[in-house]
């Protein structure tokens, strides 16, 4: 039989009745003739108390322990899940990642998934179990000690079975009834997508349209798992929601797809560094060791042999990298002036793959933000993406003015 793979998201099994309600949204997928894989979150709220005891608890916790108390969320959902659809006279039983297994790295709160063995589920479908319900985020390492892959992670659990079981398809179900041309409560404009390629969703979701796991949607562009968001509050219908997709699926698309944005970015500025060759590589050098997530990197010119050099990370990380840039000149490795961090910045990207094919889009986005009295700090580009960081105060405005000037509210 035809497997399809269906994940409930937090809010879609906060309680008994939104479980009782998923369960029957899985109940007419078994009766399509589907054995399902229902991939299931901690209830809403769950992993954030668990979390907070942990940090209480012991403030330098053990990994390990960490593991085994947040995993525990995904346990209680999925046995409930299980015994729901058995009320409902679905054979379906639970399954936890090391019963699985899901076979994991031991890299503890941030594991990486290696394997996913089919056999026992498989066995079980063979056997007359309907319904395989998998308590998501979590796996088990080379030791045999739980792990988990990281906040959000039950979006990857749910693309990884779909790969290994060769699934028609991955149904996120979630809050929201679809990826939208960007966020609704910015403008009313805003629409929802029918379909998204993975590349851009993969640049949607790092942009902070906080809809999917990254690492969920570049798992389902190496496996080309057919991946659809849809709300769990809505009524079902096999073309609701946004299709995630292969970009050849894709008929008519705009030239942009969507507008992202970004609250939590930083502009950091060296001032007066030696124009040497080497100086990038010794700056951002120590930033990548300490951790630092560098996105965009603007050098100026160079006057009397000495430079400016501009990069931007999320502004949870300007600490780090000003200790980074403290230690490697204290150590001889660098010179500069002053270090000057603007926390008051927001990140705005415009994104599309038609902007492969159409030039004139960065033109455009550069004009509109002007004629809308805007500056534009910095500007980073990729083949399907420009973004630009603007003061915080314009980020709303700046979103508005894009998503007219392209047109968003209008399907291609
Ligand atoms: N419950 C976990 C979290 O809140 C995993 C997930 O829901 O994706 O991060
Ligand atoms: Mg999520």
């Amino acid at each position: 039989m035809p497997v399809l793979v269906m994940k409930f998201g937090g809010t879609s099994v906060a309680n008994l009745d939104r479980i009782k309600r998923a369960a029957k949204r899985v109940g007419v997928e078994v009766a399509k003739g589907y054995d399902v894989i229902v991939i299931v979150s901690a209830m809403s709220g769950k992993t954030n108390e668990l979390v907070g005891w942990v940090n209480e608890t012991s403030p330098l916790y053990d990994a390990r322990e960490y593991d085994a108390i947040v995993s525990s969320g995904e346990n209680v959902t999925a046995g409930l899940m299980a015994l729901t659809l058995q009320e409902m006279d679905v054979p379906a039983r639970s399954w936890q990642g090391w019963q699985v297994p899901v076979k994991t790295t031991s890299a503890h709160s941030a594991a990486r998934i290696e394997e996913i063995l089919s056999d026992n589920i498989m066995a079980k479908f063979a056997a007359g179990d309907r319904v395989a319900v998998v308590a998501g985020f979590q796996g088990v390492s080379p030791e045999g000690r739980t792990t988990t892959l990281g906040r959000g992670g039950s979006d990857t659990t749910a693309v990884a079975f779909a790969a290994a079981f060769e699934a028609e398809r991955c149904d996120i179900y979630t809050d929201v009834d679809g990826v939208y041309t960007t966020d609704p409560r910015i403008t009313d404009k805003a629409r929802k997508l029918d379909k998204i390629a993975f590349e851009e969703m993969l640049e949607l979701a790092s942009l902070g349209a906080k809809v999917l796991q990254t690492r969920s949607v570049e798992l389902a562009m190496r496996y080309k798992v057919k991946l659809r968001v849809l709300s769990s509050f809505e009524e079902q219908s096999d073309t609701a929601g946004t299709l995630v997709c292969a970009e050849e699926e894709i008929m008519e698309s705009n030239v942009v797809s969507g507008i992202a944005y970004s609250r939590d970015e930083a502009k950091m500025t060296l001032v007066s560094v030696a124009d040497r060759p080497g100086i990038a590589a010794a700056i951002f050098g120590p930033l990548s060791d300490a951790g630092v997530n560098v996105d965009m990197i603007i050098q100026n010119i160079a006057e009397d042999g000495r430079t400016d050099m501009t990069f931007s990370c999320p502004t949870d990380q300007v600490k780090r990298a000003e200790k980074a840039m403290e230690d490697a000149k204290a150590s001889g490795e660098i010179n500069y002036h002053d270090l000057i961090a603007d926390t008051d910045v927001a990140k705005i990207s415009a994104v599309g793959i038609g902007m492969r094919s159409q030039s004139g889009v960065a033109a455009k986005m550069f004009k509109t933000l002007s004629d809308e009295g805007v500056n534009i700090k910095v500007i980073a580009t990729s083949e399907i993406k420009i973004s630009v960081l603007v003061d915080r105060k314009y980020m709303e405005l700046a979103v508005q003015a894009l998503h007219d000037a392209f047109e968003l509210e209008k399907a291609a």
